[in-house]
């Protein structure tokens, strides 16, 4: 099986469990810290010096129970989850009201003196936790409505970027270095805010910013890989050397330099994890794109270049012109001496077909024993000495059972070549002349000899030489 489809169906995994947990997470948490609040006592640990207020606890325990109402496809569990993240958002942007300083005392402040002001810290909640939690709402909000995928993702961004700030201060403190930047955010609070938005992105994880990380592609391996060492790995480094300075006194020169080896050495790491797959995808497509028996590019290769030349802009199109050639007699030969002795000759001519074309031009295997062969810059009239080489190689070709010739068959791309079959076809029309003019030799054919509309090449593998292809009156007439 595909590994990037295995891992892919991992990271599913992945994401729908650590949605499971973060939700379990949030809700005992967030439960044990109203609990703490409302009987006093000290239930879930003190990280930071200071305590989740009340309201925060609340927000977190809400939002824990409507991320773990996502997965249900009951209208009522979903509705009742939308009105939870409504609860949060009321209660973020009461904390905000209160801080305004317009008067205006809300919730927190009924609370405050409910419980008795001077017994507790207040129940209301740093203004970043406000507007990490007013966002965080807002996300739950949006996911459970299935609504406004580029605006949940915003505000779930926004939530990570303060749970961030917040983390990375925290390291600074730990590192007794100095005093925590968001002095009013408990770290307890910017981690569940953390877990909580990464659990909203993880419970819908085939939609937005974590689309492409469960992706059986080049860019979900890429994404799978990268994104989390990407995020955190900075993190870590700035609390390791931090605390290497202040807890064991490592000079500060010593500390920074270890940091920035560090620091280059992932980065460097990332890209040379970039390099190798962008390199197995190409070697890869390069393996579609390759005959097996010659080493030639295959049919597909040469509808993908032909594309190219005749749809690349009309001013900077290059002149080029294809040659067309068919094995004589081959039949007879593979009859006579075996499939084996066949595709050991089709090898060799491969392998003179590289060596006789200059490095720009390109051959491929168009069909069992016909080959097309790209030649850039050349118009109709240079063409005659180029496919004189060919035909000289293989003629002079030290074959070990039998001489074999080939037969050609050319044509310039013109104005009114809009596809590659129309252009294929004259080189076919070209090649069906060379055989019944004798074989190992060359035709052309001319821009205006085919008629518009006539079916490409195609027809030409189940066709007789004696027949003439379809729709060309050069052909015809010959
Ligand atoms: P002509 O001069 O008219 O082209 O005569 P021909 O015998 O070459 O006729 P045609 O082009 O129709 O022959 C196709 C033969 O090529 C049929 C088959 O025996 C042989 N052939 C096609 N593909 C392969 C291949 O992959 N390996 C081998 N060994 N033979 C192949
Ligand atoms: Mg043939
Ligand atoms: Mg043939």
């Amino acid at each position: 099986m595909n590994l990037d489809f295995v891992q892919s169906r991992w990271a599913m995994r992945g994401y729908r469990l650590y949605w499971r947990l973060a939700s379990l997470m949030m809700i005992v948490v967030g439960l044990g810290s109203s609990v703490e609040w409302a009987a006093g006592i000290n239930l879930v640990p003190d990280l930071g010096g200071r305590d989740m207020r009340l309201t925060a606890a609340f927000c977190v325990l809400l939002s824990g129970l409507a991320l773990a109402a996502v997965g249900t496809g009951r209208r009522w569990i979903r509705r009742l989850a939308s009105l939870l993240c409504a609860i949060v958002i009321g209660l973020a942007a009461n904390s905000l009201l209160e801080y305004s300083g317009i008067g205006y005392r809300g919730i927190a402040a009924w609370l405050d003196s409910a419980l008795g002001e001077g017994l507790r810290p207040s129940t209301r909640m740093a203004e970043l936790a406000a507007c990490g939690f007013l966002l965080l709402g807002g996300q739950g909000l949006l996911i459970l409505n299935g609504r406004a995928l580029v605006l949940r993702e915003l505000f779930g961004l926004g939530v990570l970027a303060i749970a961030m700030a917040s983390l990375a201060s925290f390291a600074f403190v730990l590192a007794q270095h100095g005093e925590s930047l968001l002095e009013r955010l408990p770290i307890l609070t910017g981690v569940l805010m953390l877990l909580g938005t990464l659990g909203w992105m993880s419970s819908v994880p085939t939609t937005g910013l974590t689309r492409v990380s469960t992706a059986a592609t080049l860019g979900g391996v890429l994404a799978r890989s990268l994104l989390l060492p990407a995020l955190l790995l900075p993190l870590a480094y700035t609390f390791a050397f931090k605390l290497l300075e202040t807890r064991f006194g490592v000079s500060q020169i010593v500390a920074s330099t270890l940091g920035a080896v560090f620091t280059g050495g992932s980065l460097a790491w990332m890209i040379w994890l970039v390099a190798a797959l962008l390199d197995r995808s190409e070697r890869l497509r390069d393996t579609a794109d390759t005959d097996a028996l010659t080493g030639l590019g295959n049919r597909r290769k040469l509808d993908a270049v032909l594309q190219g030349l005749l749809h690349a802009d009309r001013r900077q199109r290059l002149p080029f012109s294809l040659l067309m050639l068919d094995l004589d007699h081959f039949k007879p030969y593979n009859d006579a001496f075996g499939h084996q002795a066949g595709d050991d000759a089709l090898r060799e001519i491969g392998r003179l077909l590289r060596a006789t074309l200059r490095p720009e031009d390109a051959a491929f295997r168009y069909g069992g024993e016909e080959f097309v062969l790209v030649i850039h810059g050349i118009h109709l009239h240079q063409l005659p000495a180029i496919a004189e080489r060919v035909l000289h190689a293989v003629r002079a070709n030290d074959w070990p059972l039998r001489p074999l010739t080939t037969s050609i068959g050319g044509a310039e791309a013109c104005d009114a070549d809009v596809s590659a079959a129309s252009l294929l076809q004259r080189a076919d029309a070209a090649l069906y002349r060379a055989k019944r003019n004798g074989r190992d030799r060359f035709e052309k054919t001319g821009c205006a000899e085919c008629l518009a509309g006539a079916s490409g090449p195609e027809s030409m593998r189940a066709r007789s030489w004696d027949q003439p292809p379809p729709g060309c009156r050069a052909a015809s007439q010959a």
